[in-house]
């Protein structure tokens, strides 16, 4: 399906051949309309009509007269090009937006980039002159959407990568034409930003002191942020400020993650100046869980060397498993000691919303910082990460730095957010999630989080059922951790080469990982569409692509 010309699609998306639906069932194929999840509510209307497709949205009054040259779009000085349309050619742009959503579904999930599409994408030459915006579109549609990640797709289980919620790409457009920066001011993102965080502390259950948080980039800036916080905090504490001093001088700080601990939190250590070897492995239990026991022994034996223990991070839900770490006796130790506790909840801070799950992430509440990735399980269009904060103040005596050009009288006592983390210029990542959580509701959250973990409890149940599959870890969230076991050795290998094996036939996408030193595969459900026949065809898929390894 690669490489096709607008109207080839055209006669794909109308032709009634095999393995092609017909447009009205394309159309009703929009997200969530034919396939009706949890999580896509009052998804009838964001259909593809309700994206203006079916042309309605062109017939509202005034619409064409009004386009873009009266309101100035279409000036001929530099950077403008007369005669420019914004109005039709972006009509055009949601056309094809929501044709691609729609079409989704009936494609592969993913396919190799061909050569010839891969040089056309990597090696292009900046045009001399410019290009008018229907050719860049055509040039999007035939050359660019063509080939996705394959997130987009109800069989895609890889990584932890959703699709992108409808609310969240219908109002992207609008953000980028607003196109503030939101370091701060008085202006509609700053303040719809502190709308957006408190939500997402309140939906998780997180004490919010106002300003305790700030949208970044994703997680692995939240984490940047919170554990810089966790670091001035040990200092000052101490006597001493790292921002001044840096780090050369003192005993070494420490800081706590077991091996399941994100890259992100050692990345973080890195950057930061703490060092690798600073960073200790605690051990985990059978589960994948943090052994608490061991962290005491570990601090108490660092404490005695004379280093500095300042920082522990639990993961509420670990990529490999979706393992949930001890948070509330991790809290315990971190009070104890006087450690800052850091909760990675970048993927699975919003599984405490399934039934049933709120005892296993008892203790979250308690963490002195807690990252959580809207552009997960959310499915806010990527990227948009949180950082959340029990005390903001922490994170602004780690990064506050206001030069004379930037001194904003009129600010209030929180000041702005480029004082909490290392961004000055900040897109206007609230609108996405302010629109994507608003569209789903607190009950189209809670939906879309029972359904998904649902569904990993599902598959682990029918692996568990399986004679030719084996269940690697216990189901805590939306992540299922198996292996293929169609022989009694050779598993390694196998497991390993399944992944990509099972991604090139295209049905289905899975990923794989190393778990208690085997190679393991694991399928992280985020799609509000996926359903269980999905799951046997993943286990169909396997099996066939294991055939002759
Ligand atoms: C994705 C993820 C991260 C990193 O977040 P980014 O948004 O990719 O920067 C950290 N921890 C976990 C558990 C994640 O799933």
């Amino acid at each position: 399906m690669d490489e096709l010309h607008p109207t080839e699609f055209h006669a794909n998306l109308d032709g009634p051949g095999p393995n092609q639906p017909r447009a009205n069932e394309l159309r009703a194929n929009a997200p969530g309309v034919s396939r009706p999840g949890p999580g896509r509510p009052g998804a009838e209307e964001l259909g593809v009509s309700g994206l203006g497709v079916d042309g309605s949205g062109a017939e509202e009054p005034g619409a064409d007269e009004q386009g873009v040259g009266e309101l100035g779009v279409g000036g001929s000085g530099p950077g403008g090009r007369t005669g420019t349309d914004l109005g039709r050619v972006g009509g055009r742009a949601v056309e094809i937006v929501a044709e691609h959503l729609a079409a989704l579904p009936a494609r592969p999930v993913w396919q190799p980039v061909p050569d010839a599409a891969r040089a056309w994408l990597g090696e292009q030459d900046l045009p001399e002159t410019g290009r008018p915006l229907d050719d860049l579109l055509d040039d999007v549609r035939a050359r660019v959407l063509p080939h996705p990640m394959g997130n987009g797709h109800p069989r895609f289980f890889g990584w932890v990568n959703s699709p992108p919620n409808p609310a969240g790409v219908l109002v992207e457009p609008l953000a980028a034409a607003l196109n503030p920066s939101c370091a701060g001011g008085d202006h509609a993102g700053p303040h719809l930003e502190r709308s957006v965080v408190r939500w997402l502390a309140d939906l998780v259950g997180f004490p919010h002191p106002p300003g305790g948080g700030l949208l970044t980039s994703g997680a692995s800036m939240a984490t940047v942020i919170c554990l810089a916080a966790a670091r001035q905090r040990a200092a000052l504490a101490d006597g001493w400020d790292a921002r001044e001093e840096g780090l050369s001088a003192r005993p070494p700080m420490i800081m706590y993650v077991t091996e399941e601990g994100h890259s992100c939190l050692h990345k973080a250590a890195q950057l930061l100046g703490i060092g690798a070897r600073n960073v200790r492995t605690v051990p985990v239990d059978g589960s994948y869980r943090m052994d608490v026991a061991a962290l005491r022994e570990m601090i108490a034996a660092d404490r005695a060397a004379g280093l500095r223990p300042f920082c522990v991070a639990g993961s509420a839900g670990t990529v490999n498993s979706g393992a949930v770490d001890p948070l509330g006796e991790i809290a315990d130790v971190a009070a104890e000691h006087g450690l800052w506790f850091h909760v990675d909840g970048a993927y699975g801070a919003l599984g405490v919303l399934a039934d049933g799950a709120a005892p296993h992430y008892a203790g979250m509440e308690r963490a002195d910082s807690l990252a959580l990735d809207p552009h997960k399980w959310l499915g806010v269009p990527v990227g948009c990460g949180c950082a959340l904060l029990r005390d903001p103040g922490a994170a602004r005596a780690a990064f506050s730095l206001v030069p004379s050009y930037l001194v904003d009288d009129n600010a209030d006592d929180l000041g702005w957010f480029a004082e909490y983390g290392p961004e000055q210029t900040r897109p206007f990542r609230a609108l996405k999630t302010w629109a994507t959580m608003s569209y789903l509701g607190r009950a189209g959250i809670t939906r879309l989080v029972d359904h998904t973990t649902g569904l990993a409890r599902t598959l682990a149940a029918m692996v568990e059922q399986a004679l030719d599959f084996e269940l690697l870890a216990p189901v805590t969230t939306s992540i299922t951790a198996f292996r293929h076991r169609p022989r009694p050795d050779g598993l390694d290998a196998l497991n390993r080469a399944i992944p990509g094996a099972v991604q090139a036939r295209g049905n289905a996408f899975i990923t794989g990982t190393r778990l208690g030193g085997r190679e393991a595969l694991r399928a992280c459900f985020l799609h509000p569409d996926t359903t269980e026949r999905d799951l046997a065809v993943l286990l169909e898929e396997i099996r066939l692509a294991a055939k002759g390894m």
